[in-house]
């Protein structure tokens, strides 16, 4: 028996180590435009954008949608899901990346379509969803926007659509490159009818995205400071040899060589993509 054994318990238990620091984490964030420490709730009452030096956080699909449409909106096709045709496994199997990501978010895929009025304007709109495998364009994507476009043909209602996307996904292979010529020709039919579509282009937007819809608009718009390109800049650069310019790929940049319409604050966004419907219907 030990001399130094303690017989009765120490008045009180000590805190695990892990429950003694005071928990701020989830408050507070910072900004990567400006580094400065942001409140989190001042963040979400101002649209995600910083209330210091305006850069424009991302959104969720679903927050996307409750910012452009008014109060509520039907949902479509939210039951699509990918069947992980070539039973793709890189690092992980594609068909437990799926189910991750559709238990983290709670939607089926990386976009969100839906039918709603936009400051009392009836509108088909499509979110997409960067959490999902980088708002990737698989063949669910790629079906879940032409049915929203056949929606617009049908009731030639306005369709916006809100990109967000790395580009096509590796893992349905060539599946995923044909969303690019399906979702095309469906764009084409509406433009035959008439029906105007507004593309709206958020950080980041790239590859097969920008190569299909999110160019294609009646008016291409985009959110300030958002990267828009279709191969990365260093693809670029060692593909051209040459040094790419300062700002290269941002939506300014972009505005300014003709490539975008207008870059519009994200406060602004509701009522000019009101007013562009208006002119586009007059
Ligand atoms: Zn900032």
């Amino acid at each position: 028996m030990s001399w130094f054994k303690r017989s009765k318990k120490s008045i009180e238990q000590p805190t695990p180590p892990d429950e003694r620091r005071v928990k701020t984490e989830g408050l507070w964030t910072k900004c990567t435009g400006c580094r400065a420490i942001v409140w989190k709730k001042d963040l979400e009452s101002n649209a995600r954008v910083c209330p210091k030096c305006q850069h424009h956080f991302r959104l969720t699909a679903r927050q996307r949608l409750e910012l452009l449409l008014d109060g509520r909106w039907i949902e479509h096709d939210a039951q699509l899901i990918s069947n992980d045709p070539l039973h793709f496994v890189d690092t992980r199997p594609y068909a437990d990346r799926l189910k991750e990501a559709k238990r983290k978010l709670n939607i089926s895929d990386a976009v969100m379509t839906a039918e709603g009025l936009l400051a009392g304007r009836p509108v088909v709109c499509c979110s997409m969803e960067f959490n999902f495998i980088g708002g990737s364009m698989g063949a669910v994507v790629g079906e879940k926007v032409t049915r929203a476009i056949e929606r617009s043909v049908e009731q030639r209602t306005p369709l916006v659509i809100v990109s967000c996307s790395g580009g096509a996904r590796m893992m349905e292979g060539t599946l995923s490159l044909m969303q690019l010529a399906k979702v095309s020709a469906a764009l084409s039919r509406l433009d035959e009818v008439n029906v105007p579509y507004i593309s709206v282009l958020t950080d980041p937007t790239t590859g097969g995205v920008t190569a299909s819809y999110a160019m294609l608009g009646d008016l291409n718009i985009a959110e300030p400071g958002a990267l828009i390109g279709f191969a990365g800049p260093r693809v670029i650069e060692q593909t051209i040899r040459q040094k790419l310019p300062e700002g290269f790929q941002r939506a300014e940049f972009l505005l300014e060589h003709g490539f975008l319409d207008a870059v519009v604050h994200r406060k602004d966004l509701k009522g000019y993509i009101a007013n562009a419907l208006d002119m586009l219907l007059a």
